[in-house]
C-alpha cells in the first residue's frame, strides 16, 4: 500500500463560508477527516459520504485525544495509505498546535501539507466591525494567547512590551482569564480608557459582540454573561465598531428559524435564509419516497400521448415523472404535443431543466383558481388531463376539473412520509425559548412536523409562525396555530420576503 498524505486544513473561525476553495478541493479527496469542536457541519459535508470522521475536539468528554494522542492518530492513518484532512479552527498554526503535529509527520517521514485558514482574530474583528489596523488609528496588530495570561516572572507574555505595543493586540483563548489581561495592562502603563471588544462565537449567527474599556471590561462581560469561545480586542480600532458593524445589521441577524421542508428541498430556504444573518435550524418534516406501487405512475409515462395536459404541481412531481419516463427508455421527447401546466415557479424552472416551457402557469394556485386558469385555454369537456402528484396532494384539483367535464387523471407520483431525525433537539429548543420562527411551506409540513413534535410543545413556546399561503395557513388555523404572517407570492423568495417586512416593524 502507497504512503497517505496529510492535509493540515485551516476550517476558519466559523462561518462555513470561509474555508478557501483549496480547502474544500482537498476535502473532497479525503479518506478521512480529523477534527475539532466548533468545525461546521457543512463542512464535514464536503468530503466524500464514504469519509471516516472522526472528531478529537475537547468537548468530547469521553473519548479526549492528547495532543501525543492525534499526532499518532495522522501517523498510522498516513502511513495505512490513507489521504487525511487535519480539518482545525481558524488557521493550523496560528495557535492551533498545527505547529506539532506537521512535525510529527516530518519525523515520521510522511508527506503533508499546509491549506492556511481565516484566523479568529481578522475574521471576527471583520465580522464585528473592526478592521485590526487602521492608518490613523493602529499601525501593527498582535496576536497574544490569553492561555497563560499570569504575571509571573516566568511567564510566557511580557507584560510590559505588550503594555507599550504601539497597536492592536487580539487575545485568544482568553475569555477566562480577561480580568488577569486587563490588570496586567494597565499595571504595566496601558491606558485604562483603551477601547476593548469581546467576540463571542464571531462570524456565526451567534455572534454576540461586547464593548468597553480595559477599566470596565470585566463588569461588561459578566453582566452579559458571555462564554468561551470568545477573542479579546484592545486598541482604539475597537472604536470603528459603531460605523463599521454591517455583520449583525443583515435584516435576520441572529433570528433562529427552523426550516420544515422536504430534506431535498430544505437547502435553499436555509441557504436564503442564512445570507440575511438567520440561523437556520433544519426540521426534515417529510421525506419524500417512490409510491408503493410504480406501476400506475410508470404506466401513465407510457402512455403520455394519450392526454391533452399534464399538469405538474410540485418540483417531485417533474422529478418522479422524468424518472418514470427514463425508466422505460423515453426522454423529454415523449411530451411532444402535451400541453403542460406548472404550479409555481420553482416547478416551472425544473420543467426548464428538461428543455420545456410550460405552456400555463397560473398564478394564484388553489385547486379552483388552477381549474379556472386551465379552463380559462378552453372548454374541458372530454379534455383528458394526467396529474402525477403527491399520495397526500387535496383532491380539490382533481375535483374541480371533473366538475368542469374533464377525464382527470391522478396518478401518485412520490409519497411524502414523515421524518423523525431532529425531532428531539427542535422540542428542546423550542422548551428553551430558542425558536424565533417556524416556516412552512406546504400543509404536508404542517401536519408533519406538529405529528412529530406536537402541537403543545409549539403553543407553549409561542414561536412566531411562517406560512406560505392561504392552504398552507387554513391547515395551521385547524390546528389551532394562527401563522404570523402569509406569504403575499406563495414561493419560498415571498415567504422570506415576508418574514424580513415582518421583522422590520
Ligand atoms: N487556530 C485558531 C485558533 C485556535 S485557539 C485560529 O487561527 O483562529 C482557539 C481560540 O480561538 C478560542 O479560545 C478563541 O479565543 C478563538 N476563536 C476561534 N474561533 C472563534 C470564534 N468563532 N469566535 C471567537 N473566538 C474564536
Amino acid at each position: 500500500m502507497g504512503r497517505g498524505k496529510v492535509y493540515l486544513v485551516g476550517a476558519g473561525p466559523g462561518d462555513p463560508g470561509l474555508l478557501t476553495l483549496r480547502g474544500r478541493e482537498v476535502l473532497g479527496l479525503a479518506e478521512v477527516v480529523v477534527y475539532d469542536a466548533l468545525i461546521s457541519q457543512r463542512l464535514l459535508d464536503y468530503a466524500p459520504p464514504a469519509a471516516e470522521r472522526i472528531y478529537v475536539g475537547k468537548r468530547a468528554a469521553a473519548h479526549t485525544l492528547s495532543q501525543d494522542g492525534i499526532n499518532r492518530l495522522l501517523v498510522e492513518k498516513a502511513q495505512a495509505g490513507k489521504t487525511v484532512v487535519r480539518l482545525k479552527g481558524g488557521d493550523p498554526y496560528v495557535f492551533g498546535r498545527g505547529g506539532e503535529e506537521a512535525i510529527a509527520l516530518v519525523e515520521a517521514g510522511l508527506e503533508f501539507e499546509v491549506v492556511p485558514g481565516v484566523t479568529a482574530a481578522v475574521a471576527c474583528a471583520a465580522y464585528a466591525g473592526i478592521p485590526v489596523t487602521h492608518r490613523e488609528v493602529a499601525s501593527a496588530v498582535g496576536l497574544v494567547t490569553g492561555h497563560e495570561a499570569d504575571d509571573k516572572p516566568d511567564s510566557a507574555l511580557d507584560w510590559a512590551a505588550l503594555a507599550r505595543w504601539k497597536g492592536t493586540l487580539v487575545f485568544y483563548m482568553g475569555a477566562t482569564n480577561l480580568g488577569v489581561i486587563s490588570t496586567n495592562l494597565t499595571a504595566h502603563g496601558r491606558a485604562a480608557e483603551t477601547p476593548v471588544a469581546v467576540i463571542h462565537w464571531g462570524t456565526t449567527p451567534r455572534q454576540k459582540v461586547v464593548t468597553g474599556t480595559l477599566r470596565t471590561i470585566v463588569g461588561v462581560v459578566a453582566s452579559a454573561a458571555l462564554k468561551p469561545p470568545a477573542l479579546i480586542l484592545v486598541g482604539e480600532v475597537v472604536a470603528l465598531r459603531e460605523r463599521l458593524n454591517w455583520f449583525e445589521k443583515r435584516p435576520l441577524f441572529g433570528r433562529r428559524i427552523v426550516v420544515t421542508r422536504a430534506r431535498e428541498q430544505a437547502s435553499e430556504l436555509a441557504a436564503r435564509l442564512e445570507a440575511l444573518g438567520a440561523e437556520t435550524i433544519e426540521a426534515p418534516a417529510i421525506r419524500i419516497e417512490p409510491p408503493e406501487d410504480a406501476r400506475p405512475l410508470r404506466d401513465a409515462a407510457r402512455r403520455t400521448a394519450e392526454f391533452d395536459w399534464i399538469i405538474f404541481t410540485s418540483v417531485n412531481g417533474v422529478d418522479a415523472f422524468f424518472t418514470a419516463l427514463a425508466e422505460d427508455g423515453l426522454d423529454t421527447r415523449a411530451l411532444a404535443g402535451r400541453r403542460i401546466a406548472a404550479i409555481g415557479p420553482a416547478t416551472a424552472g425544473r420543467l426548464t431543466q428538461h428543455g420545456i416551457r410550460a405552456d400555463l402557469q397560473p398564478e394564484a394556485f388553489t385547486g379552483a383558481e388552477v381549474a379556472k386558469a386551465l379552463a380559462a385555454q378552453g372548454s374541458l369537456v372530454g379534455v383528458r388531463i394526467l396529474l402525477p402528484r403527491a399520495d397526500i396532494a387535496p383532491k380539490e384539483l382533481v375535483e374541480t376539473l371533473a366538475g368542469k367535464g374533464a377525464i382527470a387523471r391522478d396518478v401518485v407520483a412520490y409519497r411524502t412520509v414523515p421524518d423523525l431525525s431532529n425531532r428531539d433537539a427542535i422540542r428542546e429548543r423550542l422548551a428553551q425559548g430558542e425558536i424565533d420562527w417556524l416556516t412552512f411551506t406546504s400543509s404536508s409540513t404542517v401536519r408533519n412536523f406538529l405529528e412529530a413534535v406536537g402541537v403543545e410543545a409549539v403553543r407553549a413556546a409561542r414561536p412566531k409562525i411562517a406560512s406560505i399561503g392561504p392552504t398552507t395557513s387554513a391547515t395551521l388555523r385547524e390546528a389551532g396555530l394562527a401563522p404570523t404572517i402569509e406569504a403575499a407570492a406563495h414561493t419560498i423568495p415571498g415567504l422570506i420576503d415576508a418574514i424580513v417586512q415582518h421583522e422590520k416593524l
